[in-house]
């Protein structure tokens, strides 16, 4: 038996940061994984998922020292968008530059950002790792939380937090329900270098089977998060390389030219859902373990960390005014504040993809004519930017 202020259940990129931001307010912290993180991995190729961070989220790894190390290992910012509608001429272009801002944010491999804050974990001498380890129960009760460890090992701790990814055994385990659907759309990812630089800029076409996203990496090079119906995500897998590279350049409009090379593909089937509730006795659920949204906006991960920087104001709170970092009342406030943040979003992304995700004439009208005026009206796109740049960062 080990004795923990806090366990959290999950040590990928949200688990990670909430782990290092508690350790660094002085909480006790057992950091539990199925698997060890990856940290070394070959130096060609780039990770074949990556996200798209907000400034916000740099900010947060910043606060943490773990943003030099990512930014040493490898990052790309991009400095614009253009969004373009396969259903007519509908299309907007957003500019840091016309806001004043050096980049809109920054595309990092997962593998990367992971790195980024193990490195950070391992120095922090009140976190003890756990991995590979899968928890096989779990008990809590008005003192606190009990998780047991395949290999025996028993932790207690104050409060259980639950960043253990989409298919979270926390949340099962603690009978808590999802609302939510599978989009039956599946992204096929992967890395291309298209003969012509991307301009720093973050691409996505819409078409009426889903959008397709060009990301922005080093030297040329290009993440693609296409999502399409699963036939033909299949289809897009089993194909040979180059023709591959045609479908994808013909899907794109060639804006980049032709595709050069294609690195390994993978395919993620995509789903919504919100937790039914973000707590429990002793409990709380952060990252893909409470919500799970459409990578069309790229804001999965990012509000993720978003629920981890309310969660840390909490616990920062608890302690200086010497209370129970797993009470009732932290446990409410931290409900309340990420689903009234959450919600909207997850909504949002919703509707776009339902809007998006369609051939209707009606609906193509629309949001071409959407995109058009939206993208004449420059006070208007400034404002979206902004909103985009500065959401969560206290600005
Ligand atoms: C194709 C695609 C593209 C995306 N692009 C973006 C993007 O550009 N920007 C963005 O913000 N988001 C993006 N996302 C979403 C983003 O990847 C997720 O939101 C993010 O990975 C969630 O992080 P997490 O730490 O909550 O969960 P995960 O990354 O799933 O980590 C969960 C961790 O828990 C561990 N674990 C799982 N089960 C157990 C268990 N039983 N016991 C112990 N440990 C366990 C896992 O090993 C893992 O380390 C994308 C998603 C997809 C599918």
């Amino acid at each position: 038996m080990k004795t923990f202020d806090i366990i959290v259940a999950g040590a990928g990129m949200v688990g990670a940061t909430q782990a290092l931001a508690a350790a660094r307010q002085g909480w006790s912290v057992a950091l539990v994984d199925a698997r060890a993180p990856q940290l070394e991995w070959p130096a060609e190729g780039y990770d074949i998922r990556v996200s798209a961070l907000t400034r916000a989220s740099q900010r947060l790894f910043q606060e943490l020292g773990a943003w030099e190390a990512m930014a040493a290992e490898r990052i790309s910012p991009y400095r614009e968008m253009f969004v373009w509608d396969a259903g007519g001429r509908g299309h907007i272009h957003f500019d840091s530059a016309e806001v004043g801002e050096p980049d809109i944010g920054h595309i990092v491999e997962n593998r990367v950002i992971v790195k980024g804050l193990h490195v950070q974990v391992a120095k922090q001498a009140n976190i003890e790792t756990f991995w590979p380890a899968r928890p096989v129960a779990m008990q809590r009760d008005a003192n606190g939380a009990e998780l047991t460890l395949e290999d025996g090992t028993t932790l207690t701790g104050r409060l259980l937090i639950g960043t253990d990814g989409g298919r979270s055994w926390v949340r099962e385990t603690a009978s808590i329900p999802i609302t939510g659907w599978d989009y039956d759309q599946t992204a096929v990812v992967t890395v291309v270098r298209p003969r012509q630089f991307h301009r720093e800029t973050a691409w996505q076409r819409f078409l009426p089977t889903g959008p397709l996203a060009f990301l922005p990496l080093t030297e040329g090079y290009c993440s693609i998060v296409w999502s399409t119906a699963p036939e033909q995500a299949e289809r897009l897998l089993g194909m040979a390389e180059d023709r591959f590279a045609r479908e994808l350049e013909s899907a794109f409009e060639s804006r980049l030219g032709p595709i050069d090379e294609v690195g390994p593909r993978a395919a993620f089937p995509l789903r919504f859902f919100e937790t039914r509730r973000y707590v429990d006795t002793r409990l709380a659920l952060a990252g893909d373990a409470a919500h799970t949204i459409h990578p069309l906006a790229g804001q999965g991960v990012n509000l993720g960390l978003a629920d981890v920087r309310t969660l840390t104001r909490l616990l920062h709170d608890a302690r200086t005014r010497r209370r129970d970092p797993g009470g009732e009342t932290l446990l409410r406030r931290y409900q309340r504040e990420r689903r009234s943040e959450n919600r909207p979003m997850l909504v949002a992304m919703d509707t776009f993809k339902e809007l998006f995700s369609n051939d209707q004439p009606v609906l193509a009208w629309l949001r071409n004519t959407g995109l058009n005026i939206t993208d004449r009206l420059t006070p208007v796109k400034n404002r979206i930017l902004r909103e985009v740049l500065y959401a969560g960062t206290g600005n």
